[in-house]
């Protein structure tokens, strides 16, 4: 660890080409006033880290990334430097890594519409926190609730998303289904769970079916799948095919929640049935503004980290974190670097 006022240069990880990473001794980010300088704690690691690794991320197709790139979105850590009177140095934070330009139309509602928007970590060089230092606006850090522990605290932005998403949900109650169990499934499920929901998880073999039981909800194998009957899907598994499974589990008058993205355009999709069937769809990217929301129930423990994150990896192991996260029979979803 390295003192930021002494710290003239960092480490830091650069992406360089498609699965070819380095990591390299860099400046340590210089920050205006608008902005802190945050010592990383643990950065989450997920798919959307693969897909920039592998070059398969839709943002390189767009001109919204190209390498060398450093990437880390899911961060925690303690101010390093600030001249903002309410994050004083010594404040553990997490960092929402979206922002907008400001002065769109997108940005009076969401970040997320901003389509100049930096996404720290992804989208538009906006340096990740696969670092030692990473500088953010003073409004993408938030303090982190006494007693949450740091490591536990960067569940905070997959869980936005999870959040937002079960949010939409317009019925009070009733059977959900999760596709998905990844970080974001989890968490959404364990979300509606609180909310008094039976909740249902779909998994795709007896491996997955297992760890789902132990994490304490009914796992659906792929033949058992519900038939017009959920009142409710969260799709969080990002595949044509599993939204297709969204469609047929709901119920006349039912909620489809998409938080998964897929990465081809679907070839065909039934209006009809949507239209026949009263059904509602959501889209959801991400959650703005929800991160103080996450941080409580993680620290309440609404969201159980210790049922999602697996195993946490000294910065220096990027490539054994990057193995694990890549192997589908991991015992829990979500994989850490401690820096
Ligand atoms: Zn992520
Ligand atoms: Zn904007």
């Amino acid at each position: 660890m390295t003192n930021a006022k002494s710290a003239v240069t960092m480490k830091a990880l650069f992406i360089t080409a498609p699965q070819k990473w380095e990591i390299v001794e860099v400046p340590v980010p210089e920050i205006t006033k608008d902005e802190v300088l945050i010592r990383v704690g643990y950065v989450g690691l997920c798919g959307t880290d693969l897909e920039l690794l592998n070059g398969k991320h839709p943002y390189f197709s767009t001109n919204n990334a190209s390498y060398p790139m450093q990437i880390g979105h899911e961060m925690s850590g303690t101010i390093a430097q600030s001249t903002n009177a309410a994050l004083p140095v010594g404040t553990e934070v997490i960092m929402d890594p979206i922002v907008g330009c400001g002065n769109c139309a997108g940005c009076k509602n969401r970040a997320t519409w901003c389509q100049e928007r930096i996404e720290i970590g992804v989208r538009r060089g906006g340096p990740g926190a696969l670092a030692e230092f990473v500088k953010v606006p003073v409004g993408n850090a938030y303090p982190i609730p006494k007693g949450l522990a740091l490591r536990d605290a960067t569940l905070a932005e997959p869980a936005v998303t999870a959040i937002a998403g079960v949010s939409r949900i317009k019925a009070a109650g009733g059977r959900a289904l999760v596709i998905g169990d990844g970080t974001i499934g989890i968490i959404a499920a364990q979300v509606l769970a609180h909310r008094g929901w039976e909740v249902l998880i779909a998994v795709l073999g007896e491996r997955s079916a297992e760890r789902v039981k132990a994490l304490g909800f009914k796992p659906v194998m792929p033949n058992e799948m519900p038939s017009h009957s959920v009142n409710v899907v969260v799709e969080a598994a990002g595949t044509n095919r599993s939204i297709k499974s969204s469609f047929q589990a709901v119920c006349a008058g039912g909620e489809v929640v998409l938080l998964g993205v897929p990465d081809t355009p679907m070839e065909s999709f039934d209006v009809a049935d949507v239209v026949l069937r009263d059904l509602s769809i959501y889209g959801v990217l991400n959650g703005p503004g929800r991160y103080k929301e996450a941080l409580t129930l993680i620290a309440e423990g609404v969201i159980k980290s210790p049922k999602i994150i697996d195993q946490v990896f000294p910065f220096a192991q990027f490539g054994d974190a990057i193995a694990l996260l890549a192997n589908p029979d991991r015992k829990l979803p979500k994989v850490l670097v401690s820096m």
